[in-house]
């Protein structure tokens, strides 16, 4: 390794664990609220005891939480940040579900599960790591026949948006698109009996970014003259200024549909 390379690796592992501190000060690591979670679980018909559900990219695990709380499933959280794991098994063991939620450190884009062996795929604010249509084709394989995938997942909610905004998401996640075109992209790649709800705004200000203001003062605080931390925060901010300048023009849907 040269020390070019060096440079670059430490510099990246600085950023990550950065990244990893700021979010897990937070209960969530993206819009929702129990009150979605259990809306969209009760899109789909009652899961036996015993039923297997894995929840994708799911953070410190707030709704993964949730999900074994208002199931009889045995509840598999997974994402790629061992923190997060850790602090989801650790809420499991305190919640005393660990017999069964736990939490696993993997890649949605590589999934440890045997193929057709899941009821239930959940993925809330996450799916758009590998792309709403790389996932929903991908995660189809590993669901039963007859088992349901639930996703919250970036859309557009009016037909034309300011520029300001479409060059925000063009840049952050150019597979943003409306309700519709989602839509159409489940039924196309076969899912069936598909319906769908808007998170309400809450779910982003009270939920998501009005418990970053205090975490950022204490992260700011914890890093004072680090550039990263601040252009991290300052991203952060950025987000929510547009979200409350836009929020009429974008969203999460959430979308509930049955593999056949
Ligand atoms: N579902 C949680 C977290 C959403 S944020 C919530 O709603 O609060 C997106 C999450 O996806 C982050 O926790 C991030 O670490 C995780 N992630 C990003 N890329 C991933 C990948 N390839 N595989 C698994 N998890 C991933």
């Amino acid at each position: 390794m040269n020390n070019e390379q060096e440079n670059n690796n430490s510099i990246h592992d600085f950023d990550f664990s950065l990244i990893c501190e700021y979010f897990s000060s937070l209960h969530r690591q993206g819009p929702g609220s129990d009150e979605v979670t259990r809306q969209a679980l009760s899109l789909i018909p009652a899961l036996h005891e015993g039923a297997s559900v894995a929840d994708l990219g799911c953070g410190t695990g707030t709704q993964t939480l949730s999900l074994a709380q208002h199931t009889m499933a045995d509840v598999t959280g997974l994402d790629l940040f061992p923190q997060f794991i850790d602090q989801l098994n650790q809420r499991s063991r305190d919640a005393g579900l660990s017999h069964r939620l736990r939490g696993i450190v993997g890649d949605m884009g590589q999934l440890p599960f045997e193929r057709a062996s899941l009821d239930l795929i959940w993925s809330e604010g996450a799916i758009y790591n590998i792309g709403f249509e790389k996932g929903i084709e991908l995660w189809k394989s590993f669901l039963k026949p007859g088992g349901w995938l639930a996703v919250s997942e970036a859309t557009w909610l009016t037909d034309q948006r300011p520029q300001e905004i479409e060059l925000f998401w063009m840049d952050a996640y150019p597979e943003i698109d409306t309700v519709e075109r989602k839509l159409k992209q489940l039924e196309e790649h076969g899912y069936q009996q598909v319906s769908y709800f808007t998170l309400p705004d809450s779910c982003w200000t009270t939920n998501f970014y009005l418990p970053q203001q205090e975490a950022q003062r204490l992260f700011l605080q914890r890093h004072p003259d680090n550039p990263t931390a601040q252009m991290l925060v300052a991203n952060q901010r950025h987000e929510a200024e547009l979200f409350s300048k836009y929020h009429n023009d974008y969203g999460y849907t959430f979308f509930v549909a049955q593999r056949p």
